[in-house]
């Protein structure tokens, strides 16, 4: 029987039509909007979309967002000092420098952008702070991502506590803040990465595997016990015929599509964990839109906070 389906999608509308609401009375009670502004530094083509989706999400929430572009060759210190500005600027409640910066900010630029915003307007949940508060339990502005596939296993019904969870990847971004997430659920977390010996073997012990490490199909049925949760959070575009054909189905909708355009996106999980997995999430229409569901929501809360002070 082939997995059941988490619809990322379908969950990720429910937060947002919860949160517009949210929004709404936040406006009424405090005579303005909830405001984010995003940081994009350079042109790349992947960064634009994220970011259109984004301002557009916003703008659907009643959410007050704009974006600064600044050129690819911009100094660090311009970075930072944009990032200053808004910190100083009273009318924002959130600030979101999209990553990747480019290459020639040098090594440990985005650590020094995490190390420079304000805390409180931190709705990537990414300064040292909110990572500290995070480790604790006590994070109000958790990462997106992370904080999505919670939501996505709460209201799916699957229960965390007491069970092992495996999570492929050790990134800040997503791999280290979930396993924290689902410790503080009382799962049993272990962490998994590019050195880690007979990984199909363990992530086969998993009850709820997360993988976020970006590599097309590479989670296989050998990795998933019958039944499990998959989580898949990679996206992986793929330009190669044979992998799409092999990933996508000759024939299917979506493999049509790769024809005409070149190129599709997939995740870390083969398409075969389907007919062992009990439940997973597809590639694209899972944890992507939780992912932009969980940033308004950040942006509520940091606006929500701010006010209250
Ligand atoms: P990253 O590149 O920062 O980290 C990748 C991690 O995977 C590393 O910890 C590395 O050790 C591990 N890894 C790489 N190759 C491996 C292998 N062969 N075996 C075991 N572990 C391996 O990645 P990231 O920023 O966490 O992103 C991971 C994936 O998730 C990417 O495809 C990214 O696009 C996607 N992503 C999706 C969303 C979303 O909203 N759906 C959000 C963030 C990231």
């Amino acid at each position: 029987m082939a997995a059941q389906v988490l619809d990322g999608a379908a969950v990720a509308r429910q937060i947002r039509s919860e949160l517009a609401e949210r929004v709404r009375s936040f406006e009424k009670n405090a005579g303005r909007r909830p405001c984010l502004r995003i940081v994009l530094v350079g042109d790349k083509a992947d960064s634009e979309i994220y970011v259109r989706s984004k301002l557009k999400s916003a703008s659907d929430e009643g959410i007050d967002a704009s974006l600064t572009q600044l050129a690819a060759q911009s100094s660090i210190e311009k970075v930072l000092d944009l990032v200053r500005t808004l910190n100083a600027d009273p009318t924002v409640d959130g600030i979101l420098v999209q990553s990747p910066l480019p290459s020639s900010l040098g090594d440990g630029a985005m650590l020094r952008v995490f190390d420079t915003i304000d805390p409180a307007k931190d709705v990537d949940g990414f300064t040292p702070v909110n990572v500290g508060r995070l480790v604790q339990n006590r994070a109000a502005l958790v990462p997106c991502t992370p904080a999505g596939i919670v939501q996505l296993l709460d209201r799916s019904r699957i229960e965390i506590a007491g069970r092992h969870a495996v999570v492929i990847g050790r990134s800040d971004i997503v791999g280290k803040p979930i396993a924290m997430l689902l410790l503080h659920r009382h799962a049993t977390v272990t962490i998994c990465h590019s050195r880690t010996p007979d990984l199909a073997a363990t992530a086969a012990r998993a009850d709820i595997l997360v993988s976020a490490i970006g590599r097309a199909g590479f989670v296989r049925k050998n990795f998933v016990k019958a039944g499990a949760v998959v989580i898949d959070v990679g996206i992986n575009r793929v330009t190669d015929a044979a992998v799409a054909s092999a990933l996508l189905g000759e024939g299917s909708l979506r493999h049509e599509s790769f024809l005409k355009k070149g190129s599709a996106v997939v995740g870390d999980v083969h398409p075969e964990v389907s007919a062992i997995a009990g439940a997973l999430t597809p590639v694209p229409g899972g944890v992507g839109p939780l992912t932009i569901a969980m940033l308004m929501h950040n942006t509520l809360v940091a606006a929500e906070q701010r006010q209250r002070r």
